[in-house]
């Protein structure tokens, strides 16, 4: 059983947002195709495990705090006898390891992330001592792109390869596993102490005047160029999207890019730049969200 889905990152949300309406520099997009490529691989993970969920209690991207020490878990799984830990990496392409560092194959050293994980995994078990819980960690670093490869990889049970993860899912779901009461309940405690604000990233410089208005397609990226009373179409790749549907994830994408700023029937309409009348924007607004004041000066919030 799932307690806590995965869901995209405010970060990549933004960067995502900011690459289409005005576009990023190098070092920019490259951050942002990191952050996608993380999240696709977490998600490729998350399809992997669907065969285990009976019996057990996947709980995805939590942030904890230990002694004042944050730290992230990409995926945690309680079972009977082990909570396992993973850390999930989307790495692409060839990587060696020299002593306890990590390259890739351009030489270019990157974070060594099974110190990584054996930091979280430390973290992990200590924050559960505290809690009273004694089943133990299993933490694994688990490598999901089979383009992946890695040269001079230590011998350690802790790391799974793509070669190597069907077999580890298929012995882990040999093991039974029965829940209890207690299990249930160490998954709430662990959902309680999740911290919602996100850590302080480091966005790049945007004004509303510098990003593009319209509605882009969710497939594709395109803006729309045509639209019905109904619907949205995406001229390049053929989406059709419900034309409420549509505005309301505009109207989201505005409130994340530019939090402090009042959602208004004006607003809206200028940063969807859509044709039809500003009676239709107005209405879709009242309908979802709660309007405030009256005339002009009203706005909405959720
Ligand atoms: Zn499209």
């Amino acid at each position: 059983m799932i307690m806590k889905p995965r869901e995209e990152s405010l970060e990549l949300k933004i960067m995502r947002s900011l690459l289409i309406r005005m576009g990023l520099p190098g070092p920019d997009e490259l951050y942002y195709l990191n952050l996608k490529q993380g999240f696709e691989g977490e998600s490729e993970f998350d399809d992997r495990i669907v065969p285990l969920l009976d019996g057990r209690l996947v709980i995805n991207d939590l942030l904890l705090e230990h002694h004042n020490t944050l730290f992230q878990i990409d995926s945690l799984m309680i079972s009977t006898k082990s909570i396992y830990l993973f850390e999930v990496k989307n790495y692409c392409g060839d990587f060696y390891v020299d002593g306890e560092r990590w390259y890739s194959i351009a030489g270019n050293e990157i974070k060594n992330p099974l110190l990584q994980v054996q930091r979280n995994e430390s973290l992990l078990r200590r924050l559960l001592q505290d809690l009273g819980c004694n089943i133990p960690v299993e933490a694994y670093l688990i490598f999901v792109n089979p383009e992946f490869h890695l040269y001079q990889a230590p011998l350690n049970q802790n790391i799974i390869f793509p070669t190597q993860l069907n077999r580890f899912l298929e012995n882990t779901k040999k093991k039974t596993s029965r829940l209890q009461g207690n299990h249930k309940k160490i998954a709430e405690q662990l959902l309680s102490l999740h911290l919602t604000e996100t850590p302080n990233f480091r966005l790049p410089d945007y004004r509303y005047e510098q990003l593009k208005k319209g509605i882009y397609c969710p497939s594709c990226f395109g803006f729309y160029q045509q639209n019905t009373r109904l619907y949205f179409f995406c001229a390049k790749c053929g989406e059709k999207e419900d034309y409420e549907t549509a505005v309301l994830r505009s109207v989201q994408e505005f409130k994340l890019l530019f939090p402090d700023d009042k959602i208004t029937t004006n607003q809206i309409h200028e940063w969807c730049k859509i044709t039809k009348e500003k009676k239709s924007t107005r209405k879709i607004l009242y309908k979802n969200y709660k309007q405030v004041g009256h005339g002009k000066s009203s706005y909405y919030v959720k």
